[in-house]
């Protein structure tokens, strides 16, 4: 099967973050038909959402990947549910660990489950930043343009870089 990269996005503010994050990675690096490419320092970033929450860890992973988008998808939930990730309702609630598909090669999706490039890349700077560091100076965000210029208009207030992992 023909194989293409896909960026995932990790966030955790609960039960050791950074810890959470890096061994979300680990876990990515095991998944079937996917290969690690790369990984983004860790970030710091406020929370979305309730303000009475601890602050994110956030990184992002370059896969190479042969799986379909839902294959994938299937898989990052999988990952989520074995980190504990329990789901309340609340929108952008604390959690174990949050796996969001940020893009899946130069394709567009708009299905009730999964929708890519995900929909809050634009305006999200614990998103951009960490894919700028990773992606491909040239990288085009289907849909949305260059990348770059996608992170000159997204501040990066609020937003420490840590160490990798
Ligand atoms: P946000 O999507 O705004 O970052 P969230 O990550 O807190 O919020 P979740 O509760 O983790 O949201 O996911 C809600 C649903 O979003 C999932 O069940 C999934 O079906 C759907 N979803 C749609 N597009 C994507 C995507 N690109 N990556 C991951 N989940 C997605
Ligand atoms: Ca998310
Ligand atoms: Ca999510």
């Amino acid at each position: 099967m023909r194989s293409l990269v896909a960026y995932i996005g990790l966030g955790s503010n609960l039960a050791d973050p950074r810890q959470q994050v890096c061994d979300a990675i680990t876990a990515l690096q095991h998944l079937p038909h996917c290969r690690l490419i790369a990984s983004s320092r860790l970030y710091r970033s406020k929370p979305m959402g309730p303000a009475e929450q601890p602050d994110y860890i956030n990184a992002v992973a370059a896969l190479e990947t042969s799986l379909s988008p839902f294959a994938l998808l299937d898989g990052l939930q999988a990952i989520e549910q074995q980190q504990g990730r329990e789901r309340d309702g609340q929108r952008w609630g604390p959690r174990t660990l949050d796996l969001d598909l940020l893009l899946y090669g130069e394709q567009q999706i708009d299905d009730a489950r999964l929708k890519v490039p995900h929909a809050g890349l634009a305006v999200r700077n614990f998103v951009l930043y960490p894919l700028q560091e990773i992606a491909a100076d040239d990288l085009i965000v289907p849909g949305l343009g260059r990348l770059k210029t996608l992170v000159q208009n997204c501040s990066q207030n609020g937003l420490e870089l840590l160490h990798r992992c």
